[in-house]
């Protein structure tokens, strides 16, 4: 058996070898996709070195989370958000991930507690049409951008998609690159963007050929997952 420190020693290389095939001057940042797994897993992963870790749900982030206050790591909201929990997720949070419709915007930054940080926010794109119900349309991109620029508490730094998993590579890198051409547009009005998160354990090394800074990635850190997380 690996231990948690092999384990994400091999995945970081295989993420830095990824990054220098494709020629790529800055280094891609993991994120550990910590759903359904128990705060000691992610306690384990933080004392070989890991620092960020994703959460689907609101709910299970705030309580690993708390659990985990003496470590101060950085969590990222990956799943969908409701509109009920943005005040939670706003106090929990480093970073969301999945904006992905104008309502949030206002619901987020007058959540976000006063001598925090701004939060960190992903606009997450639906690149592939009916395939996922999360995600904005890709023209949405520039409104939805422009708003959470203006939003005081919140810093726009990106954007997000889960591109569906197709079992063919050619259409999956085709999604990708759609995204990394959306990340080129957006960087035109809002310059200081440096955040692209697409990738996870089956496909993370395409995404970085094709420009990811950040890859999301759970089952090769932690092992396949066994149950659904709840909210
Ligand atoms: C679960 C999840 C991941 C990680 O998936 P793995 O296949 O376990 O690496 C990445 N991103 C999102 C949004 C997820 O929900």
């Amino acid at each position: 058996m690996e231990t948690p420190e092999q384990t994400l020693r091999g995945v970081l290389q295989t993420i830095e070898n990824a990054a220098k095939l494709a020629g790529r001057p800055r280094a891609v940042n993991l994120l550990a996709v910590s759903k359904t797994r128990s705060a000691g897993e992610v306690r384990a992963l933080a004392a070989a070195g890991q620092r960020a870790f994703g959460e689907n749900y609101v709910r299970e982030g705030a309580t690993k989370a708390a659990e985990l206050a003496d470590l101060g790591l950085q969590w990222h909201l990956i799943g969908h958000l409701q509109s009920n929990k943005c005040r939670e997720a706003a106090e929990v949070f480093d970073w969301v991930q999945s904006l992905d419709r104008a309502k949030l915007v206002p619901a987020l930054d007058k959540a976000r507690p006063a001598g925090r940080p701004p939060l960190n926010i992903l606009v997450q794109v639906n690149v592939d049409g009916e395939a996922s119900k999360s995600g904005c349309a890709p023209d949405q991109v520039p409104a939805l951008a422009d708003a959470v620029a203006a939003a005081p508490h919140l810093r726009l730094r990106g954007l997000m998609a889960i591109p569906a998993p197709h079992p063919d590579p050619a259409r999956r890198r085709d999604a990708f690159g759609r995204l990394r051409a959306l990340f080129v547009q957006t960087a035109a009005r809002h310059p200081e963007i440096d955040t692209l998160s697409m990738g996870m354990s089956e496909d993370f090394e395409l995404a970085i050929a094709e420009g990811a800074t950040l890859v999301r990635i759970g089952t090769a850190l932690f092992g396949p997952r066994a149950v659904a997380a709840r909210d």
